[in-house]
């Protein structure tokens, strides 16, 4: 069985040894010694001064939501997980969507501006995939309109834009370590921001707005994460440079694999050092998409339809045209990619989508034999690549 994704796990021994520290010292939660450790690593890792850990990807955006005080609408993307949207209704606030650019799948900023009304607070954009959103496009609208900007950065564990950190962008961006994200802690997030004030406001946030035991500055919630999940954390960033340069030789042996597919892929940013946080293959039209979905789950592989329906199309909201959204979002899937995928899985993958290319449906398993070869000669030599 081949899963979309796998989380990655370290090693059992490197995790038992943060066990044993656990404990010892008897501290489970609440601002533990892991918990800032992995807050320090973080910050290290990433070069960037300031981060908060948080229970999840979703509570990230509630807390940039609250702490940004947003009231009315909030412009935001089509194409992201439900996450985006419903952090957005949760707080209260009412998602105005923006259609995607057809190139890039992020919000397409040419079209923000004919959105805003006098209720709009902010931009709320997923960076989708980790390619990076136009930021600088969607900050001089929002410069211009006195908006605020949350960038959903949930996939963007390691991408660099301009050099940078792209989670140093916006008045606030958000990510998730979610166990299918690349890097993760089991459950967790992190706000980051360069405002001082919004830092400490989202500090107090995150702990019930507690500004001593007996007293409280701010209305809180509960936002903190844990010294077992901190401890995965520790763990895994050791190791998340591997498993960067792994997924970026899968991605890479991929494209080439399917060079003969009729299809698309996301247009990378080009300010970009990219994460490859996932595979999006754009076919030409919804039924080969899902004749290659089907064709895949016979041989007990499973890709998922990111992102898939569009979220203007959520049953709690009134309804909105986003042709280009629905148009990408029917036709795209993603592809395994996790650090213990092999080439010779590779190779079945990408041989079962061009069969379906080059024969349509099969009815019978004998056609999954043809020969790699006659679908792809650069096949044989990606075989001998670097990807195992
Ligand atoms: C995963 C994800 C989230 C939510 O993160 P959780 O940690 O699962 O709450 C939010 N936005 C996007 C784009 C995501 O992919």
């Amino acid at each position: 069985m081949i899963p979309v994704t796998k989380p990655f796990l370290p090693g059992i021994q490197e995790f038992e040894s943060y066990m044993s520290s656990i404990w010892e010292r008897q501290w489970l939660t609440n601002n533990g010694p892991l918990v800032n450790e992995l807050e320090l690593k973080l910050k290290n890792y990433l070069n960037i001064k300031h981060l908060l850990y948080v229970s999840n990807g979703t509570m990230a955006l509630q807390i940039a939501i609250k702490a940004l005080d947003l009231k009315g609408e909030i412009i935001t993307t089509p194409f992201s997980f439900v996450a985006t949207t419903n952090s957005i209704v949760w707080e209260g606030c009412t998602p105005v969507f923006v259609d995607i650019d057809g190139e890039t799948f992020n919000i397409d900023p040419a079209k923000i501006e004919a959105a805003i009304t006098p209720k709009t607070s902010a931009i709320l954009a997923t960076h989708v995939y980790g390619n990076p959103c136009d930021i600088d496009a969607i900050q001089k609208i929002a410069d211009q309109h006195s908006l605020k900007v949350i960038f959903d950065a949930a996939h963007c564990f390691g991408t660099k834009y301009k050099n940078k950190s792209v989670f140093e962008y916006g008045d606030i961006s958000t990510t998730s370590f979610h166990a299918t994200k690349l890097f993760h802690t089991i459950e967790g997030g992190a706000v980051f921001t360069k405002c001082p004030d919004l830092l400490k406001k989202m500090a107090l946030m995150r702990n019930f707005g507690h500004n001593g035991p007996d007293e409280f500055a701010e209305l809180g919630i509960n936002g903190k994460n844990c010294e077992f999940h901190a401890a995965m954390g520790l763990c895994n960033l050791k190791q998340v440079d591997d498993i960067l340069d792994k997924r970026r030789l899968l991605s890479f042996y991929y494209w080439k694999a399917l060079a003969p597919l009729k299809a698309k892929y996301p247009k990378l940013n080009e300010n970009l050092d990219y994460n490859y946080a996932y595979f999006p293959v754009l076919f030409e039209n919804e039924e080969f998409m899902l004749n290659c979905l089907k064709a895949l789950e016979n041989e007990k592989i499973y890709c998922r339809r990111y992102f898939y329906p569009p979220l203007s199309s959520l049953p709690f909201l009134a309804p909105s045209y986003m042709p280009v959204c629905e148009s990408v979002s029917s036709r795209i899937m993603c592809l395994p990619l996790y650090h213990t995928l092999t080439s010779s899985d590779l190779d079945l993958i990408t041989r079962i989508i061009l069969r379906v290319q080059n024969y349509g449906q099969p009815e019978s398993s004998e056609k999954v034999n043809v020969p790699i070869e006659a679908l792809h000669p650069a096949l044989t030599i990606a075989q001998n690549g670097a990807a195992h």
